[in-house]
């Protein structure tokens, strides 16, 4: 989970596996103050082991950035959704539910778009060239019917 997260920011955003585009920059900023806050609250007791990890185990803001994203489908995996919930809840001042937010709001959301749109792309090179627009129509509603039943990296399970 924790590696085909990272290689997903790396298909989406190509940024140095960091959860945001390059130009993105309202994104970059609100990243930031929640990187910013874990970063100098990573002691608390309240914080949990998964997060305090990435500010012990890794050196250098951009790593750490890289990696504190990756936390949110790690904590759920490897607690499972309720216990996973309670202990982001318990993060002071709200901010385990800022990063959830960000993490499906904004992160989960780009990921799932961009994955779709790499599905459809690939599924018209096999379409004959010059189709028209009923076809055309007609192509996209089996896509869309094909992508429900694809798992995409990177939701909660
Ligand atoms: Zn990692």
């Amino acid at each position: 989970m924790h590696e085909i997260c990272h290689a997903a920011c790396d298909i989406v955003f190509t940024n140095n596996s960091l959860p945001y585009g390059a130009d993105d920059y309202a994104s970059k900023k609100i990243f930031h103050d929640i990187f910013v806050y874990f970063q100098k609250n990573y002691n608390n007791k309240d914080i949990p082991d998964v997060i305090k990890d990435v500010f012990e185990a890794y050196k250098g803001e951009e790593i750490q950035k890289a990696e504190l994203i990756v936390r949110i489908p790690q904590l759920f995996t490897r607690h499972g959704y309720d216990e996973a919930m309670s202990k982001l809840e318990l993060i002071p001042d709200g901010m385990g539910l800022e990063l959830l937010k960000f993490y499906e709001e904004y992160f989960l959301k780009k990921v799932t778009d961009k994955f779709e749109l790499m599905k459809k792309e690939e599924l018209k090179k096999y379409l004959p060239q010059n189709v028209n627009a009923q076809e055309m129509y007609y192509a996209d509603s089996i896509i869309a019917e094909r992508s429900t039943n694809v798992d995409t990296c990177c939701t909660i399970s």
